[in-house]
């Protein structure tokens, strides 16, 4: 007889291999410290805290009023591939053929069906560590092996080029690169990725996916190098981006990727077994936000590079706390060590005992132990709010 306990059910081993994102867990504790009526300030999820422009709005109003119930083409709609390659004609000044261009519900899938793609058992792997937590997850899921690429805060994070080449082995598959980065705003210099491509030219069997979703928030007149910049890679390079970060569409789930004309036909059928297409209307707010007015775009990237030297500054006038200057994205990653806490304590402690929600590094990967993320996609005036109470915090603790 079947019972309600579930204590019968065989799950499949895979699902022992497959990690999360932590930033949701700490996010859920401090929904929960906060419905206890504690006043939380939350800088640990990794969202805009804008709302998506009124015109990208009113365009999938206008398309579920015009009856956009339907399926669309499982790669979506052409008007959207052809915006996406039009956009990147405009920022990166490259051609990208709107077939290459492939419409998924948000960046994270991509990531998955890249690495489906791939990895297997004898594969290898490389992501970036500390890096966002989904790529090992995945790699460990589909039994690939994982191997890190270290980055370190003596570079800015950057990945060294021939540290990167040095691990290729004839089992490498795939590597994937992002920048700007999450969690530590780094930002690779062109020279680096110069070298690395060059490198790459001795390895034709080694396939790339570059994470580029946060390539409209660069600060200080720095200019977004795009993989799609080199021709050379074209063939084995899968470039990610969305409109999750650059519009403030984290909800919507809308996301794409340029795939090499070999991949497109499997990431297609991955795409039909899996979500046969992205919701319709949200397509057309997609394209509303490529084809309409960047203002909003442009704004937002300001008020977080306010934000961004708010943080920065009062991060490094913490005892105990030492913060590089990012270049991109809205994360600061200030290594701790000083304070004399793991990462992990610190997030407990600054959550539980100062009401400001952050993620501990070790959640991006081994090489995070040292480091706390700090999303500054929150107003200056909790930013800080934030920096006061831990400063409260610390000199308690310190003395
Ligand atoms: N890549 C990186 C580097 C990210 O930081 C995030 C979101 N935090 C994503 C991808 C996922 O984006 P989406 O919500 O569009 O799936």
């Amino acid at each position: 007889m079947n019972t309600a306990s579930g204590a019968d059910l065989k799950f499949a081993a895979s699902l022992s291999r497959l990690g999360t994102e932590s930033a949701f867990v700490v996010l859920a504790r401090a929904q929960e410290l906060a419905a206890q009526g504690r006043d939380i300030i939350n800088l640990g999820i990794g969202q805009p805290d804008f709302r998506t422009p009124d015109h990208v709005v009113e365009a999938a109003i206008r398309a579920l009023r015009d009856g956009a119930h339907g399926y669309t083409p499982a790669n979506g709609l052409p008007a959207l591939r052809e915006a996406v390659a039009a956009d990147l004609n405009r920022r990166h000044g490259v051609e990208v053929d709107p077939d290459c261009v492939v419409v998924v519900p948000g960046a994270k899938p991509t990531m998955f069906f890249a690495v489906l793609m791939f990895g297997e058992p004898g594969a290898e792997i490389m992501y970036p560590d500390p890096g966002f937590p989904i790529y090992e997850s995945v790699i460990r899921y589909s039994g690939a092996r994982p191997v890190p690429i270290v980055l370190r805060e003596e570079n800015g994070f950057a990945f060294s080029a021939e540290e990167v080449l040095s691990q290729i082995t004839e089992r490498t598959r795939l590597i994937i690169l992002n920048s700007p980065a999450n969690p530590t705003g780094g930002v690779v210099p062109r020279a680096e990725i110069d070298r690395l491509v060059e490198g790459l030219m001795r390895h034709p069997h080694v396939a790339i996916l570059s994470d580029e979703i946060y390539s409209c928030l660069l600060y200080d007149g720095r200019r977004h190098v795009s993989l799609l910049q080199y021709p050379e890679l074209r063939d084995r390079l899968i470039m990610l981006d969305g409109w999750s970060k650059t519009y403030a569409m984290t909800g919507w789930r809308l996301g794409y990727a340029v795939w090499p004309k070999s991949c497109v036909e499997h990431v297609v059928r991955l795409c039909i077994n899996d979500h046969s297409c992205v919701n319709a209307a949200t397509q057309f707010a997609g394209i509303a936000a490529l084809t309409g007015p960047q203002d909003a775009v442009d704004e937002m990237r300001a008020r977080f590079d306010e934000r961004r030297r708010i943080i920065v500054q009062g991060l490094n006038a913490l005892p105990g706390i030492g913060c590089l200057e990012p270049g991109g994205a809205f994360y600061a990653f200030p290594n701790i060590t000083g304070t004399g806490l793991t990462s992990r304590e610190a997030q407990d402690l600054f959550l539980e005992e100062a009401g400001v929600a952050t993620v501990s590094g070790t959640s991006f990967g081994a090489h995070g132990e040292g480091y706390l993320r700090f999303s500054y996609a929150s107003s200056a005036e909790n930013i800080r709010e934030a920096l006061d109470r831990i400063r409260q915090l610390l000199e308690r603790r310190m003395g």
